[in-house]
């Protein structure tokens, strides 16, 4: 996928509109369009990076700014929450720039499906 076909390269420039949580100049949080939970936001590089080699060295910029949603959003009174990164078709990830959920607000079972 191509950075100027990017759902998120998009919303980064401000070309798709999103309901921005937290920010840095490295990192965006966004609510989800489509919740798997009542609170369901996507964390991801403003960088388009497509591979999980390359996540280490975003992956300090990436908790912060998640911890700042967290904070935002006081998701530590709900009792729990879930931090999931799919990568590749078989995990159901859909977008092709490297994106951790963060879920909050129901229960959720283990092993995920
Ligand atoms: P994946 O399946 O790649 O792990 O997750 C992609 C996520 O991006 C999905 O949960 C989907 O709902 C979300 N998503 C896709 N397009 C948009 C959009 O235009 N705006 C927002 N806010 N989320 C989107
Ligand atoms: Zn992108």
């Amino acid at each position: 996928m191509s950075e100027t076909a990017c759902v998120f390269c998009k919303i980064v420039e401000g070309e798709i509109p999103a309901e921005r949580i937290a920010e840095t100049d490295e990192v965006l949080v966004i609510s989800d369009i489509n919740p798997q939970a009542p609170h369901h936001y996507l964390a991801f590089p403003k960088q388009h990076i497509e591979v999980f080699s390359k996540v280490p060295g975003v992956a300090r910029s990436l908790f912060e700014c998640i911890e700042a949603a967290v904070k935002k959003r006081d998701l530590e009174s709900l009792g729990g929450f879930r931090i999931v990164m799919n990568l590749g078709k078989a995990a159901g990830q859909e977008v092709e720039h490297i994106h951790f959920h963060l879920l909050a607000g129901r229960p959720f079972q283990w092993p995920p499906g």
